[in-house]
């Protein structure tokens, strides 16, 4: 059977659920899950599914965040992006003393999306062919990326340009960059969603003939300036990211493997009752992670699923503990009332080294 139609009966009579910049930004979180990997690729609701059985996911952008972030986009492309123009010509010591805008946040006052998408695609194409340096912005653009083989619309809140002989992609967020240091997760989640635009660009300009180095791999970045609302800029350097998620798209539209070993009933329609979405998804091998916390809506029910497994502590812990599956088993080796197996004899001497120091801290209380 066609996966496509494969994917769409797994869904069942639900409109599928768009992918956005974000959503794709955090296929890289955990690219070893199948459950994510297959409820992605059917476009499923993850946020309603959760819910559904009884796990919803309880975070979103907070309504402050969302207005600052939008004051601050318009303060940097407010009057033809000028402040934004400066600090290009700081950070990438852009040469052009004028450069063209275009808005494409609506054409002609249509905003539909394929009227945007369309726009776009004939300006970002004119300047691509145009052998000059354009120096145009485009402020919202709107590309489209193919997941799972399937268009998903990108409405980034960037503006792309071409300089010289490649297009720039600037992501403009609302987190401060202090004394020139951000904070580092929020400075990982930029450049993988930058990633994500940059991944984009290309697929289109290929799609035209042209080599994907023409959209370049360093974006800029524009953020406030330590605790004031003035921009300052920095270049980050997106490759690996996209290297992780071309890898990680790709292996979305190869699912034929996970799909032939699940039984010809398997839906997961989010009308249908807890107890058979569970049932379900019991047969979707999840690979929880505290990380995961972060970056998906299932988080909560994964993480109740794996309640007593290494795993749930984190990859590092888990290394740490030789690889040993279960807490129970963990705190059984480090009391010696378990017999380690040949793989677990290194493990439990440093688990009963590490408990014996426990005991002498406490003074033998515990
Ligand atoms: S929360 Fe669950 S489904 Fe989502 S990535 Fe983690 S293990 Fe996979």
């Amino acid at each position: 059977m066609d996966i496509d139609i494969r994917l769409d009966r797994i869904r069942g009579p639900v409109e599928p659920t768009p992918h956005n910049a974000r959503t794709i930004a955090a296929l890289t979180n955990n690219p070893g899950c199948t459950r994510r990997r297959v409820i992605d690729a059917a476009f499923i609701d993850k946020a309603a599914l959760a819910a559904q059985v009884g796990y919803p996911f309880p975070y979103g952008m907070s309504p402050f965040a969302i207005t600052r972030g939008n004051a601050f986009e318009a303060l940097v492309t407010a009057n033809g992006c000028a402040e934004l123009l400066r600090l290009l010509r700081e950070v990438i010591e852009l040469p052009l003393p004028e450069v063209a805008y275009d808005d494409l946040g609506s054409v002609a006052g249509r905003e539909t999306l394929q009227a945007r998408h369309i726009r776009s695609k004939q300006l970002l194409a004119e300047a691509a062919r145009s052998g000059e340096d354009a120096g145009t912005l485009f402020d919202h653009p709107l590309l489209k990326l193919d997941v799972s083989g399937r268009a998903v619309y990108l409405e980034p809140d960037l503006i792309a340009f071409r300089i010289g002989q490649s297009f720039r992609v600037v992501e403009i967020k609302s987190f401060p960059i202090l004394d020139r240091q951000a904070d580092p997760a929020k400075v990982k989640a930029a450049a993988v969603q930058s990633a994500v635009y940059v991944l984009a660009l290309r697929q289109f300009l290929v799609s035209l003939g042209f080599a994907p180095g023409l959209v370049s791999h360093k974006v800029v970045l524009v953020c406030p300036e330590n605790f004031s609302n003035r921009p300052t800029a920095a270049e980050l350097d997106v490759r690996k990211e996209v290297a992780v998620l071309s890898r990680q798209l790709h292996r979305l539209s190869t699912l034929d493997a996970v799909l032939g070993g699940l039984p010809e009933g398997f839906v997961l329609d989010t009308t249908r009752s807890p107890a058979e979405l569970l049932n379900t998804l019991s047969l979707l091998e999840a690979r929880y992670v505290p990380e995961c916390l972060s970056a998906c809506e299932m988080a909560y029910l994964c993480r109740s699923e794996a309640a007593g497994r290494t795993a749930a502590l984190g990859r590092s812990v888990q290394e740490q503990l030789g690889g040993i599956e279960t807490i129970s088993s963990v705190l059984a080796l480090a009391a010696g009332t378990q017999a380690p197996d040949e793989h677990e004899v290194e493990s439990a001497a440093r688990l009963r080294a590490a408990e014996q120091l426990r005991r002498e801290c406490l003074g033998g209380v515990a």
